[in-house]
């Protein structure tokens, strides 16, 4: 947990990694008084001030990556908005000579929403790394491989620029860029916790959805942070995407090392599973792939016990979210037809699954789910390149 201070590269306070009693502990060591340190990180977050005044520090900067490029689409809710955010890049020491990476681009996404009294919000997709690891062969990103983890402040940022650079309203966050969340754990807990800070940013934990393909060891770390209080309302979606062993494996290689009898145990470890709401699963329906009866079938006895609706007091536990595939570049599939992804949702739904299409959002700009990367990057194949010293935001 973010419970100490942190500071950027420069070796600066840097206030988008630290929660609210971080910063003001951190103050309180330079001289300024509790009230005071408070104000100023409210300042910060609440008001998007770029620097604040840190007693016997002087004048420390909000560093934070800036905004390169932005690319839009319109839907009938309002535009979305894809932003790269660029971070300092770093020599990187390979065989034989080191390879001068230049920069690092980051995406996230401003997906519009308009509420019941027609007030207008967001919901922010934030990414957790550059790149990713798990190699999805429906996914975008994976086509790049990792190139580093994020830091917490890093993430924060995203909330930062998005509300702050672009004045959107940002009600939920979705782990959902690039990047596998519980392949960087410990940054995204951190993240989270300042996301939802009462003196920062203050969402909801129940507006904070993470997303992931089922990275054991991470998702036990989750869920032993989600027994701390407050964050049992966290939402999780897990990335199913397949009936069965046999066609996850196929297209998600993080399957071989925990098949999905053992993915099934830890989702039963969740804590509260039984009632939780914000248990999210989520099948890309990809044709001629996952998408037959039978497999609706499979799906279905897969996640009886997770999704089953109509139980005593009415409420459901988990969600089917059904995906339309989005065809990344150089697809080897379609996107499946609309009259097709009906029929399927109507096949699990028959069978008791509580289940929804997710409305295609952003599928021209490459903003759409599992369509995250930067082709430039793509081509340069950093696979494996990590970096121990992350330069911040
Ligand atoms: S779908 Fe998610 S976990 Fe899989 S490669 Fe893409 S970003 Fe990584």
């Amino acid at each position: 947990m973010t419970t100490q201070e942190t500071r950027n590269e420069s070796g600066a306070i840097d206030p988008l990694g630290m929660t609210s009693g971080a910063f003001v502990r951190a103050a309180g060591e330079s001289g300024v008084g509790a009230d005071a340190a408070r104000r100023a990180y409210q300042s910060v977050f609440r008001e998007g001030a770029r620097e604040v005044v840190f007693g016997r520090r002087g004048v420390v900067p909000v560093v934070h990556a800036p905004i390169v490029r932005e690319l839009e689409e319109e839907t009938g809710e309002g535009v979305i908005r894809k932003f790269v955010q660029r971070l300092p890049g770093v020599s990187a020491p390979g065989p034989g000579a080191s390879r001068d990476i230049p920069h690092f681009d980051i995406e996230s996404v401003l997906i519009p929403m308009i509420g019941r009294r027609g007030v207008k919000s967001h919901t922010l997709c934030v990414s957790s790394q550059v790149g990713c690891a798990m190699g999805c062969g429906f996914c975008e990103t994976a086509q790049m491989g990792l190139v580093r983890s994020l830091t917490a402040s890093e993430i924060v940022g995203q909330w930062w620029a998005a509300t702050h650079e672009r004045g959107a309203t940002v009600k939920n966050v979705v782990f959902m860029g690039m990047g596998e969340p519980m392949d960087n754990v410990e940054a995204v807990i951190d993240a989270i916790a300042v996301l939802t800070d009462h003196n920062g940013p203050s969402i909801p934990m129940a507006n904070i959805m993470v997303s992931t393909v089922g990275k054991i060891d991470g998702l036990r770390r989750l869920c032993e942070q989600m027994r701390a209080p407050g964050w049992h309302k966290l939402g999780i979606a897990i990335s199913i995407n397949a009936p069965n062993d046999r066609v996850r494996s196929q297209i998600m290689p993080i399957n071989r090392a925990t098949p999905m009898a053992e993915l099934r145990d830890a989702i039963a470890a969740i804590p509260h599973v039984g009632t939780h709401k914000k248990l999210c699963f989520g099948y890309v329906l990809i044709p001629g792939v996952n998408d037959r009866e039978e497999q609706a079938a499979e799906l279905a006895e897969y996640l009886r016990p997770f999704t089953v609706s109509g139980s005593d007091d009415g409420t459901h536990k988990g969600m089917l979210n059904l995906i339309p595939y989005n065809p990344r570049r150089d697809s080897p599939w379609p996107a499946p037809d609309e009259a097709h992804v009906d029929r399927f949702l109507g096949w699990v739904r028959e069978r008791g699954v509580y289940a929804k299409r997710r409305r295609t959002k952003g599928r021209d700009t490459m903003a759409a789910c599992g369509q995250l990367g930067t082709e430039e990057i793509r081509k340069r194949k950093f696979v494996g390149v990590r970096i121990d010293q992350p330069p911040a935001g």
